[in-house]
């Protein structure tokens, strides 16, 4: 897995204030959305693109448009509905396809609660998104599931990681033959006993949609 970090000082401003445990979920909310929009632009340099040829008021030319298979983007619910937006605003006419996956708290072993996904994915291109890549167990059966359907380029997208999380996911998917790309904002220090990473921003998902 190629392992991408968005150093930009706007990421870098960005994640202190969706850290700070003062900033209320609204702010969090357009934060995690604006992220999103900057780590997708790191993330879609590889989409795949088509000519297209067109005329401008002078002259004829050829540009380009996203090619077919339109790309996949696939949030893990709950957390990854909070980046749906602005991954939508840079990809505007691609699919959007939901994975529901959970971690039981005890064993942190994830497993799928829901799929709303086309059934075949031959030859598409996949944008996983998902706040935070903790131990990493959802996002290594996420990419299999996705990579199990057809699925032949997938790029994970998150706010923080993990370097336990990131090296689990480098050794669960050693054996899995399309490309992997991570582009995250950060990676921190640690996770603790709890599954949580330090210093980190908490509960993504209960920030996001003000559970207290
Ligand atoms: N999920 C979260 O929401 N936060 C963490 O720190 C780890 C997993």
């Amino acid at each position: 897995m190629r392992v991408l970090v968005a150093d930009h000082p706007l990421i870098a401003h960005k994640l202190t204030y969706l850290r700070d445990r003062r900033t209320d979920t609204p702010t969090f909310r357009r934060l995690a959305d604006e992220l999103v929009t900057l780590l997708a632009y790191e993330a879609t340099r590889e989409v795949r693109v088509s000519p297209f040829d067109i005329q401008t008021p002078v002259a004829p030319t050829t540009g380009i448009h996203l090619a077919t298979p339109k790309p996949l983007v696939v949030p893990i619910l709950r957390a990854g509905l909070g980046m749906l937006d602005g991954m939508m605003r840079m990809l505007p006419t691609a699919e959007v396809g939901f994975l529901g996956m959970v971690r039981n708290e005890e064993t942190l072993e994830a497993h799928t609660y829901a799929n709303r996904l086309p059934d075949d994915l031959d030859r598409r291109q996949c944008y996983v998104l998902d706040p935070m890549l903790a131990t990493g167990g959802t996002l290594i059966a996420a990419i299999r599931y996705l990579v199990e359907r057809g699925a032949d380029d997938i790029t994970a997208i998150t706010l923080l990681s993990a370097p336990e999380g990131i090296e689990k996911v480098q050794a669960g998917l050693a054996d899995v033959e399309p490309p992997i790309t991570l582009v995250t904002g950060a990676i921190d220090e640690r996770l603790n006993d709890q599954g949580y990473i330090v210093p980190g921003l908490g509960d993504a998902g209960d920030r996001l949609y003000g559970v207290v």
